[in-house]
């Protein structure tokens, strides 16, 4: 197999310049700034380049957070460091074949060997999964969510090996990671039993990086309908008279700004870095939902140039439309919303029969 392309070039110019660890700690290495001040950073680089904008999310929101906020010393020397400095990846392997959106299905485990654990389990579309140094992999110690943690996976550990790289719409690549008795000693060992919900309070902080990629590629795609629209000339008119399209990118404009309106209330009420599950989950769902709303306007407003490889549209399109799906699909983001609606829970799971229960 040909190496996979590293997109990570960029990655030790953007730790140069502070753009990795924004908001960690300066204790850990990190620049001690906002979540706020990391989102206008992501949004920023995402409007100009949204490959690199990858590289600050996996520097920012994504594990790298989970670990600078419950890693021990021992592991924020050895591996949060080479993170910040852009010289390591890590990616978040919790999706399983039978394990999506019920991610507490997930059926890694990690039974005791000695001091540390063996893994046994499997894990599907891991961003950066082909190539990144360290997964920080969902693990199942015991039965129910209580049962969950999480542990640090390194490339090249015994008993780790990778299944034939898949593309997605959007020309990423994820391949299926297998764990055959993968040895991890307790020195890798992030979070034991009953880790579920910091992970998730974690993860969290993820989703506002993907809220805001999908705002600004939407808001890209909106900015080059709109040069098209003054440009394009059709019927002896430009684009931009004709007032069907006036009134799609008033509302394409109305959807973005009150988007992005959302994704900074939950990152400025952030306590300590990290969003409410409320605010987050109506940030996500928001801007998911316009950025790929406005990436399809936007190309229908350029029509058969919008569609074409020779525009960015296009790509934004792809792009944003696997935000619909990743990390918690809009649908499960208002399944939650719906909850703190009614301030009630509503399980998802069947019903178990009454005999179970008794
Ligand atoms: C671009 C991309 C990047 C990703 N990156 C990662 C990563 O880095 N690490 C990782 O671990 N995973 C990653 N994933 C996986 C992602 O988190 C899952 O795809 C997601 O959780 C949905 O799971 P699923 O694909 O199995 O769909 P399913 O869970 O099978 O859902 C299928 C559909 O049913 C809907 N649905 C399911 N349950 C309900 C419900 N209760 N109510 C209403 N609707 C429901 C879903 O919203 C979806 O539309 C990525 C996915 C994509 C597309």
């Amino acid at each position: 197999m040909t190496p996979a392309p590293r997109p990570w070039e960029v990655s030790r110019r953007m730790a140069a310049q502070g753009l990795l660890g924004i908001t960690i700690g300066q204790a850990d290495g990190g620049q001690g700034g906002s979540l706020m001040d990391a989102v206008i950073a992501i949004e920023t680089i995402a409007s100009v380049c949204p490959r690199s904008a990858d590289v600050v999310q996996a520097g920012n929101f994504g594990p790298i957070r989970v670990l600078a906020e419950y890693g021990s010393d021992e592991q924020k020397s050895r591996v949060l460091s080479r993170l910040l400095a852009g010289e390591a990846v890590i990616a978040v392997a919790m999706t399983e074949p039978e394990a999506g959106s019920a991610v507490t299905d997930l059926k890694t485990t990690a039974t005791p060997d000695g001091d540390g654990f063996r893994i046994n389990g499997s894990k599907v579309f891991t961003t950066h999964g082909r190539y990144a140094d360290y997964l920080l992999a969902y693990v199942r110690y015991g039965p129910g969510l209580g049962g969950i943690g999480s542990v640090l996976i390194e490339r090249g550990m015994e008993g780790f090996r990778t299944g034939a790289p898949v593309r997605f719409l959007s020309g990423e690549e994820w391949v299926q990671l297998y764990f055959d008795d993968v040895y991890v000693g307790p020195e890798n060992v992030v979070l034991g039993e009953g880790g579920f919900r910091k992970q998730i309070a974690g993860f969290n902080v993820e989703r506002i990086g993907n809220s805001a990629r999908s705002l600004a590629l939407g808001r890209h795609a909106f900015e080059l309908a709109r040069e098209h629209a003054l440009t394009r000339e059709q019927f002896g008119r430009p684009l931009c008279e004709f007032q069907g399209l006036q009134w799609k990118f008033a509302d394409m404009k109305i959807a973005l700004d009150g988007a992005e309106l959302l994704l900074y209330r939950a990152a400025c009420n952030a306590d300590r870095g990290f969003p409410s599950a409320e605010e987050t989950s109506i940030a996500k769902a928001a801007c998911n939902k316009t950025g790929f709303e406005v990436a399809s306007e936007a190309m229908q407003i350029m029509g058969g140039a919008g569609y074409s490889e020779s525009s960015l549209v296009e790509y934004c399109f792809r792009r944003t439309r696997g935000w619909m799906i990743a990390g918690g699909s809009p649908e499960m983001m208002k399944n939650r919303i719906a909850e703190i609606i009614f301030d009630r829970r509503f399980p998802q799971r069947p019903p178990r029969p009454a005999a179970e229960r008794a």
